[in-house]
């Protein structure tokens, strides 16, 4: 019994479930740890992978505003290129005058001729400015000189056809030949082209060859004013200065073109009297291009008007800013100007 008492018996099999209890305890606690150590782990591993998330993020947010201010430096480089473009496009001479500022543009068709030197002589005394529609074969039996002359005077040389044919009478290629060869006989004087086109007679403001020879050459198309004409190529007009000067003056409006011819020396002998009538009345004097350029705006006559009402883009695309548009053929009825382009389609 001795054997009993004493030290308390060891119970091996006692002993063995202990270890093994107190070994599972360190296993639990250790894996307890690691469990917390690995939530701790993929926790820093998420809000690492957040924030370099957000981090890229940012840098790509950055990336795109470089981007963005790269296509608006971009799209300034661009709007500070138009300007270049359309002003290679636009006439040398842009007329601007003051609000209110009545405008008139006298015309003299079918010369040049023997009335012309006295015409000028007129001009320059008055320092006036008309514009010259010329025929072709005329210009080239003409000295180089008297058309310098025009120009030096402030004058606008315009076109109106080789041989005065009425374009309508005319298949589109002729009449482009017409008024092509008018335009050599103009160059060979004075080193370049016309600037302006008014169609003998009138008519033919929608023939294809004109329109086309328009658009071309950027060279307006331009009829004149029925009310204001004298008719000086007939009676009453025709031989009576006085009634010619008379009827320019009383029936002139602002903004038209007066129609006259360099033919007839009652025409040339009314000059005179025709610039005091409408100096007295206020009015400036300008050329065709002059006109155009100063009332296209208020007359519809824009590039911006012409797309507005539907016509071809392709077409008043030539336009410049604010200015008429080419390939357009500018007509006076009853002193109210009109203009057409062709229609799409
Ligand atoms: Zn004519």
């Amino acid at each position: 019994m001795s054997y009993m008492s004493g030290k308390t018996p060891v119970n091996p099999k006692r002993t063995m479930t202990a270890q093994l209890r107190a070994l599972g305890n360190t296993v639990a606690v250790l894996a307890t740890v690691f469990m917390v150590l690995l939530v701790a782990f993929v926790w820093m591993l998420t809000a690492i992978s957040k924030q370099s998330k957000s981090k890229s993020k940012t840098e790509t947010s950055a990336t795109t505003t470089v981007s963005e201010s790269t296509s608006d430096t971009s799209a300034t480089d661009t709007t500070e290129t138009e300007p270049e473009t359309e002003a290679t496009t636009a006439p040398a001479e842009h007329a601007s005058f003051p609000e209110g500022t009545k405008l008139i543009a006298l015309t003299f068709d079918d010369g040049p001729d023997k009335c012309t030197p006295q015409i000028l002589d007129t001009l320059e005394r008055e320092g006036v400015v008309a514009t010259f529609f010329m025929i072709g074969q005329n210009v080239s039996g003409t000295d180089a000189a008297l058309l310098q002359r025009m120009e030096s005077l402030g004058c606008e040389l315009g076109n109106h056809t080789w041989a005065h044919k009425t374009l309508t009478k005319l298949s589109e290629e002729e009449a482009y030949e017409q008024l092509q060869k008018c335009d050599k006989a103009i160059e060979e004087k004075v080193g370049h082209k016309a600037t302006v086109i008014r169609p003998p007679e009138g008519a033919g403001l929608l023939q294809d060859g004109l329109f086309k020879y328009s658009r071309d050459n950027k060279e307006y198309v331009v009829n004149w004013d029925d009310v204001s004409c004298p008719a000086d190529w007939q009676k009453p007009a025709r031989g009576d200065a006085e009634y010619t000067a008379n009827h320019v003056v009383s029936n002139a409006t602002d903004g038209v073109m007066v129609l006259l011819h360099d033919s007839y020396q009652s025409t040339a002998d009314a000059l005179p009297a025709i610039i005091q009538g409408l100096k007295d009345k206020g009015y400036t004097f300008v050329t065709v291009s002059q006109l155009l350029e100063a009332r296209s705006a208020e007359l519809g006559l824009t590039a911006d008007a012409a797309i507005a009402k539907g016509y071809d883009t392709s077409l008043v695309a030539e336009a410049y800013p604010g200015g008429p548009v080419y390939g357009v053929r500018y007509a006076y009825s009853a002193s109210k100007m009109i203009f057409e382009v062709r229609k799409k389609g």
